[in-house]
């Protein structure tokens, strides 16, 4: 289970720019992936060993609502809700303003771990500057410069150290960790509620790591299944509709949990730009999914809709065109037992290993029918490809030269892996790595 750290403060103080240095390289990498989102608000990144999650709270958009200073207000609340350490941006050029006071009293009252960070200390003679900061009563403060790169190591080191150790492990058990992620209204507690329906014992509901969070542990036809933070939308509490309503933290969250996830959209509606960011999210992170499309009971259908609408769906989710689409209605019940039976199917799929002997020989196959261009006069040599791992798959491919290795290769191997062996709602990676010398 990874920390989620958020970066709270007021606008133009650097939260922006600290979380692409925080990000980098990976960014990069991650805007390779066609349909994925450019403008992203959350990226992982990794310091000494230890993984996190960093949200720039600056990119939630609060709906309905253009003054700044509530703008502000209501995104450190989702951190404060969501994060397990909020990172308080200021500005020390600009020195301490009366927004700071008044965010730094929000926090305080959270009791939520906090590193208070002075950004634009340019240079050491700027050292003084950070000294009022210290009226904010956060403890000390950290003085950076997100654009020069001052002190970010050192920020590193402190965001690894402050993270509660708590969230940095979980419980293992062999059931089937699902979750249900779409905006508000989809229908999530009413498939929840349908899954959970008499005939499914329930066997415990045990805390999940968020303050008011809670899985349903079940079983069916002797698997175990947890579903993962059904709290909020079982009970439906007034604070979990608020946070929900502007938060994609709480799903990410649940995501980063699964093994499994039911991205569920509306029939009528389709496809939002955060169901895009939240699959966007769980195909980096390796998890499984299903594209369940609920209220199928108010389409007008004939026998071409569910396929027309299926591909406009891929179409606008391209990266997770691996996940199976079902169409059910949490209202009629129908296809409802499906879902567990696609849960068990794609849980499968993501465990599934390879003779290694196959998948080199559908390897030679696939490099005689398409065998690798040449690129500037350089030609891709592959000798040997060797699944390392399981949930998600990887393969890697021992070859003369990774860099030569370009997108769409990758992807035309991955195809033919696909075409073969399936991995239905799964995402696979494929590696390359110079061939080591014998
Ligand atoms: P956000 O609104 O909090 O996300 O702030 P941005 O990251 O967009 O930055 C606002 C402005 O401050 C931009 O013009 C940045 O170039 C500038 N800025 C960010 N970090 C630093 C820094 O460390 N030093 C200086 N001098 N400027 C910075
Ligand atoms: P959530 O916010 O995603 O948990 O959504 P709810 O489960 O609370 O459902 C929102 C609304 O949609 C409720 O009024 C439900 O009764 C309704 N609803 C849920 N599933 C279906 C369905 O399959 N068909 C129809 N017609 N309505 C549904």
């Amino acid at each position: 289970m990874e920390a989620i750290v958020a970066i709270v403060g007021r606008p133009n103080v650097g939260k922006s720019t600290l979380f692409n240095r925080l990000i980098g390289q990976r960014l990069a990498i991650v805007e390779d992936i066609p349909g994925i989102t450019r403008d992203r608000l959350y990226g992982d990144t990794e310091w000494t060993g230890h993984h996190f999650t960093l949200i720039d709270t600056g990119g939630i958009e609060i709906e309905g609502n253009t003054d700044i200073s509530v703008q502000t207000r209501k995104q450190a609340e989702i951190a404060i809700a969501e994060a397990d350490l909020i990172l308080f941006l200021t500005d020390g050029k600009q020195g301490l303003q009366a927004d700071d006071h008044e965010i730094a009293e929000y926090l305080r009252k959270s009791k939520k771990p906090v590193l208070l960070v002075v950004n634009k200390i340019d240079n050491v003679a700027m050292v003084q500057q950070i000294y009022d900061f210290y009226e904010l009563g956060l403890g000390d403060p950290l003085e950076i410069s997100a654009v020069n790169g001052l002190n970010i190591g050192d920020l590193l080191d402190a965001i690894v150290e402050a993270i509660p150790s708590q969230t940095m492990d979980e419980v293992e058990d062999d059931s089937i960790k699902i979750s249900f992620i779409g905006r508000p209204n989809v229908g999530k507690s009413s498939l929840i509620n349908s899954i959970l329906g008499e005939e499914r014992v329930i066997v415990s509901n045990v805390p999940g790591t968020t303050r008011d969070a809670i899985d349903t542990l079940f079983e069916w036809q002797e698997q175990k299944y947890t579903l993962i933070d059904t709290a909020g939308m079982r009970r439906k509490s007034k604070i979990y509709e608020n946070v929900e309503r502007f938060s994609v933290l709480r799903a990410l969250r649940a995501v980063d949990r699964s093994d499994v996830v039911m991205m569920v959209l509306d029939a009528v509606e389709g496809v939002t730009e955060q169901d895009q960011r939240i699959a966007g999210y769980a195909h980096e992170k390796g998890r499984g999914m299903i594209l369940v499309v609920n209220k199928w009971d108010l389409v007008e259908k004939d026998s071409k809709t569910a396929d027309q609408m299926a591909k406009k769906i891929k179409d606008d989710l391209i990266f997770v065109s691996y996940a199976p689409v079902v169409f059910v209605s949490a209202l009629t019940g129908q296809r409802i037992p499906r879902l567990l039976e696609l849960v068990n199917y794609v849980s499968e799929q993501q465990n599934m290993r390879l003779q290694t002997s196959s998948i080199n020989d559908l390897l030679q196959e696939a490099m005689r029918m398409n065998p690798p261009p040449n690129v500037s006069g350089r030609k891709l040599k592959i000798y040997y490809v060797s699944q390392v791992a399981v949930k998600p798959p990887v393969f890697v491919f021992f070859a003369n030269d990774p860099e030569l290795a370009h997108f769409s290769y990758i992807r035309y191997l991955e195809n033919q892996i696909r075409a073969t062996y399936g991995f239905e709602g799964t995402p696979i990676k494929l590696t390359f790595r110079a061939r080591e010398r014998n």
